[in-house]
């Protein structure tokens, strides 16, 4: 599926969190199978589709929203506002 926007390009679809590549490339369609600092996500595996990204998504939340990798979590981080930068199509 094509990327919609340049932000939506960046974003992990699970988490929200902007990535410094695209993680499904370019077009949006090559995912890079790196993985998400914020949630841990490998794209191009778990977040495949709609409804594998809510489950992912939903189990990240249940799991207390935790980072990955806690050295990249910025100091005023808010899961809320993080969330809200999700594309539409992937909420
Ligand atoms: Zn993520």
């Amino acid at each position: 599926m094509a990327c919609s926007s340049e932000d939506e390009k960046y974003r992990c679809r699970i988490c929200g969190l902007k990535q410094n590549t695209p993680p499904w490339g370019e077009n949006c369609e090559t995912p890079t199978f790196n993985i998400c600092a914020c949630c841990g996500t490998e794209f191009g595996y778990e977040d495949n589709n709609t409804s594998a990204i809510k489950k992912n998504r939903n189990r990240w939340l249940a799991n207390e929203a935790n980072w990955f990798d806690p050295d990249e979590r910025p100091e005023d981080w808010s899961v809320e506002e993080q969330l809200e930068k999700i594309p539409e199509k992937w909420k």
